[in-house]
């Protein structure tokens, strides 16, 4: 087999997925992750339709996924009093199932951690292509040179960055922020006991939503691109303390419990674009990196289903990263379309006060199971091949 070793940024879902294939396929494979170790919890996210459950069954995880499940939360959209407005049903938001994407992340390491070598706390700086391989410079190890390296470091990728280019030039600001603080909240609502219930509320350009499965607080709001919006926490704390103060309901009290609350993380809603090129020369995207889109939905499983097509493309082509990352490209052209249709951030928090009297219409009407069917059929827009299984390719080696 050609290009054997394989260099992989990133150990959240989309660089362990890929490296399970490439293991099992025969591939020498490197993990390297910025933070110090796998990085528990986290956000809710969900996997939706025939094809990420048949990915996760051709893994052997689909089970482990079922009981790690934490539930679907209804977001319950109220008004200052308390008065219920509209509801957005947990299939909508959280698909089939729902897991943290820590759980996930964990439930692929496990898989992966014995065949694959891990490097945590370190991080690629420099990358160059030559004849027979990429050289890769570290932060804290030795350079050294792999066949091929696949960037699966999110949606600020730094891999993306070294061999495409500036993140201006890729991903593109829809126009909102999202911050999230405190762990999930698993709560029930003494409205709704037989559902888990977030509780939201709008005021134009804006949603404040208390006890959902993306955190304990979630705050999305309309803006242009902010100065402070990268590393500057005390000042993001201010920023969603000024923005939000004055809205009704439980917006006063989350704001003071706000204070108090770890896990705090703010960054805009934004999507990847890659016109449809992920690869360059010896080295890939798969995941975020790649066709990303913040609270866009899907992102999971396009990352499980990416990376099982990129390593699937490889095994069939014996290593020639050509002729499967050809392949690759036409097969993630059509089959991402579904991250760039969307933008979470106008859905959940328009910017008029008739835009929030329209969705709340849209989620009590028909038309809202017509874009929820939508999203099935986006979700299984692709001809999965049968690449090689597990039990084709021989026993898992970890
Ligand atoms: C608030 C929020 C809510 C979401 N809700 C959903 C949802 O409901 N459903 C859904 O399907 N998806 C959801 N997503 C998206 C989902 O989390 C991602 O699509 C999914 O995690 C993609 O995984 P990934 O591995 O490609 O990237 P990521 O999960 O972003 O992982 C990237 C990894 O690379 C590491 N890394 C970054 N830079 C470097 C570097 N320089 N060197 C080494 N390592 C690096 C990071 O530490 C991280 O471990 C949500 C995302 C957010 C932010």
């Amino acid at each position: 087999m050609r290009n054997k070793t394989v260099l992989i940024s990133g150990a959240s879902i989309a660089g362990p997925a890929l490296a399970y294939w490439l293991d099992r396929y025969g591939f020498n494979v490197t993990v390297v992750e910025k933070a110090p170790g796998l990085r528990p919890g986290g956000q809710a996210v969900d996997f939706k339709g025939r094809t990420h459950r048949t990915v996760l069954e051709r893994m052997g995880v689909w089970e482990e996924i079922q009981r790690r499940r934490t539930g679907r939360f209804d977001t319950v959209y109220l008004d200052a009093n308390g008065r219920e407005l509209a509801v957005m049903t947990g299939e909508f938001t959280g698909g089939d199932v729902e897991i943290l994407r820590g759980d996930v992340a964990a439930i692929l390491y496990e898989r992966t951690s014995g065949g694959c070598d891990y490097r945590f706390g370190d991080s690629i700086t420099a990358l160059a292509e030559t004849a027979d391989g990429v050289r890769a410079e570290f932060e804290h190890a030795a350079p050294q040179t792999f066949n091929l390296v696949v960037g699966a470091d999110g949606i600020h990728s730094r891999v993306r960055r070294l061999a495409f280019g500036p993140e201006r030039d890729y991903v593109r600001h829809l126009g909102y922020y999202y911050c999230v603080a405190g762990a999930p909240g698993f709560g029930h609502d003494a409205r709704r006991p037989e559902r888990l219930t977030a509780r939201a509320w709008n005021a134009p350009g804006r949603m404040a939503a208390r006890g959902g499965s993306k955190g304990s607080h979630l705050y999305l709001f309309a803006s242009a691109e902010l100065d402070c919006a990268r590393g500057d926490v005390a000042a993001q704390r201010l920023l969603i303390t000024e923005l939000f103060a004055g809205m009704g309901g439980e917006v006063p009290s989350m704001l003071v419990e706000l204070d108090h609350l770890g896990d705090f993380y703010l960054d805009a809603i934004a999507q990847v674009q890659m016109k449809g090129r992920y690869t360059s020369g010896r080295v890939a995207l798969v995941g975020d990196a790649g066709y990303g889109n913040t609270l866009g939905g899907f992102g999971t499983g396009l990352a499980v289903v990416g990376a099982y097509v990129l390593a699937g493309e490889l095994a069939v082509a014996d290593g020639d990263h050509e002729a499967a990352y050809a392949r690759y490209d036409e097969i993630m052209r059509r089959y991402a379309k579904i991250a760039g249709n969307s933008n979470a951030g106008r859905f959940m928090a328009p910017k008029t006060a008739w835009g929030i009297r329209g969705r709340n219409w849209l989620l009590g009407s028909r038309a809202f199971g017509l874009m929820m069917k939508y999203g099935d059929k986006a979700a299984n827009d692709i001809d999965l091949a049968d690449y090689p299984t597990m039990a084709e390719v021989g026993p898992e080696q970890s």
